[in-house]
């Protein structure tokens, strides 16, 4: 299943990334492999730190470029937001030991998944964000029957 919409400034993405939260914490368990992609400054991040808000987080979201992973143990739910840009090759991600990180009922949100090859897994949605003017073009594109569910509620 695909769907898109367009966010006209970040506000919006960020208000995606809310709805996305609350879509999340209607489902049985609130878990899901996210993969974020997108050129460098597409809204990946601000998408995030958007999902982070619904869950109330109200603190800073950085980056993880250099640490590869930020993890975000919140009451409601365990978010880890992956950068894995700087990985060189796969096997580096595999020697993180992040295996924990990916069980059932984490949200992980992954940007630049592709480097991780086959450590990384199966993605229940995708969301690709692409600059257009000053807003962001988004594409979801759901990986599994959980990820159609999200979209469904996300979008129908
Ligand atoms: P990425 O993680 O994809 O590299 P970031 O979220 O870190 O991107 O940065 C996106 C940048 O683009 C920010 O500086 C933000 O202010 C800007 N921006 C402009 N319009 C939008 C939009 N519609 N959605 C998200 N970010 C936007
Ligand atoms: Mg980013």
């Amino acid at each position: 299943m695909q769907r898109e919409k367009f966010f006209p400034d970040e506000i919006a993405t960020v208000a995606f990334g809310r709805e996305l939260a609350l879509v999340l914490k209607q489902a049985p368990n609130s878990g899901a492999i996210i993969y974020l992609t997108g050129e460098l400054g597409a809204g990946k991040t601000t998408l995030c730190r958007g999902l982070l808000r619904g869950f109330n987080y109200e603190g800073a979201v950085k980056s993880p470029t250099y640490t590869l992973v930020e993890p975000y143990e919140l009451p409601a739910v365990n978010v880890y937001h992956f950068d894995l840009y700087r990985l060189s090759v796969p096997e580096e991600f595999e020697y993180l030991g992040i295996d924990d990180y990916f069980a059932i009922e984490n949200i992980c949100l992954i940007e630049w998944a592709s480097r991780g090859g086959i450590f990384v897994p199966k993605a229940d949605l995708e969301i690709e964000l692409t600059a257009v003017a000053d807003g962001r073009q988004s594409f979801c594109v759901s990986g599994s029957e959980k990820g159609r569910d999200i979209l469904k509620r996300l979008f129908d």
